[in-house]
């Protein structure tokens, strides 16, 4: 008896000193990735504005020039956090701020209308040296839902939460609370009441016509390298046109439109979420990189080409390698994208004869 007790102190003896040596070599892991910056390090960032049917005859050039002066404020942006040795997510989250309070964007001001006429947003964030993550979906009332996401990552023990759940949690951290009507623009307006016409006459339809993806682009995102190795991937949006109350589409949910994996990659998509949702589209692309070794490019054009493209998924993804490679590719006619490569090389698109 007494011998069992000398083992069992002796096992607790033992775990103590284990759980103690991984606090500090934890400590010590957590103190070198955030303080010692390899000076070789580099930075990068990819970001999207949605994808969809944009071609030069949808957009005149005023508006083209608008979006690629957005798109280049957002870019920039991210990038200088990047370049002060922010970690990767307030690059993300400085980037999609940006385009969430411009009303170019289905996301923030902007965002697209449920049927109901009115907006549910959803957004989520991930960390690929943590793998940690936060999402909110179907909310109406904050600002800013790229920040709850983030919120949700850091402050909370949960990875998503919806609706009433999730505003209450973001207030409570002292986010930004706005009446539904701030996301009110007459150009999402019109394209409800467009939409509406053709859902009374066949909902399926509607929904499954590729021709309609028009009704939906503008859904943002950004993936990041930063300065101590980490890739971070967000994306906020206002879902689908016409959607039914309580649709969460794959922007906040964690594999299918974001996903960030340090051992492989961080992507973030836009397009049908239902078909990204199905076909776990962003943890498909890094589990391609990491058990198939497939570059970047090859991964993320598989999926994005041929996976979602056989099914009749329409959309694009932004994806980067821990290398800081980047690729977009998308399988509608154009989508809007920026990056800044790890050489300092800027690029910035919108149709598919840019690529
Ligand atoms: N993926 C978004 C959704 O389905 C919409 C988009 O990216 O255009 O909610």
């Amino acid at each position: 008896m007494q011998v069992t007790n000398l083992l069992r102190l002796r096992t607790q003896f033992v775990c103590a000193l284990m759980l103690s040596i991984s606090f500090v070599s934890n400590a010590f892991e957590t103190e070198s990735t955030t303080s010692s910056l390899n000076p070789n390090a580099k930075v990068a960032i990819a970001l999207h504005g949605g994808a969809g049917t944009i071609s030069k005859a949808n957009l005149n050039a005023e508006q083209e020039k608008a979006y690629r002066a957005i798109l280049e404020q957002a870019l920039r942006a991210g990038y200088r956090a990047l370049q002060a040795g922010e970690d990767g997510s307030v690059a993300v989250i400085t980037a999609i701020q940006i385009m969430e309070d411009s009303p170019l964007f289905n996301a923030g001001v902007g965002a697209v209308y449920t049927y109901d006429e009115e907006h549910e947003l959803d957004a989520s964030i991930m960390h690929g040296r943590t793998k940690q993550a936060g999402a909110v979906a179907s909310v109406k009332h904050i600002k800013s839902p790229i920040a709850a996401a983030n919120l949700v990552m850091t402050e909370s023990v949960h990875v998503m939460l919806t609706g009433g759940g999730a505003e209450d949690f973001a207030f409570k951290y002292g986010l930004e609370k706005v009446d539904n009507s701030v996301f009110n623009t007459e150009r999402r307006k019109k394209a409800l009441d467009s939409a509406k016409a053709k859902i009374q006459a066949n909902e399926q339809a509607f929904f499954a016509n590729p021709e309609n993806a028009d009704y939906k682009f503008g859904t943002v995102g950004v993936v990041v390298l930063d300065l101590h190795g980490n890739l971070v991937a967000g994306t906020s949006t206002g879902g689908m046109t016409a959607k039914r109350f309580g649709r969460i589409g794959d922007s906040p949910i964690i594999g299918a439109g974001t996903y960030a994996d340090n051992d492989s990659c961080a992507v973030s998509g836009t397009g049908h979420g239902e078909y990204f949702i199905r076909f776990n589209v962003a943890a498909d692309i890094c589990a391609r990189v990491k058990y198939q070794d497939k570059t970047i490019e090859v991964a993320a054009n598989e999926v994005v080409n041929q996976v979602l493209a056989e099914a009749g998924g329409t959309g694009g993804v932004i994806a980067m390698d821990n290398q800081g490679n980047i690729s977009m590719p998308f399988n509608t006619e154009g989508m809007y994208r920026a990056s800044i490569d790890t050489s300092g090389k800027v690029t910035i698109g919108i149709y598919g004869s840019e690529k």
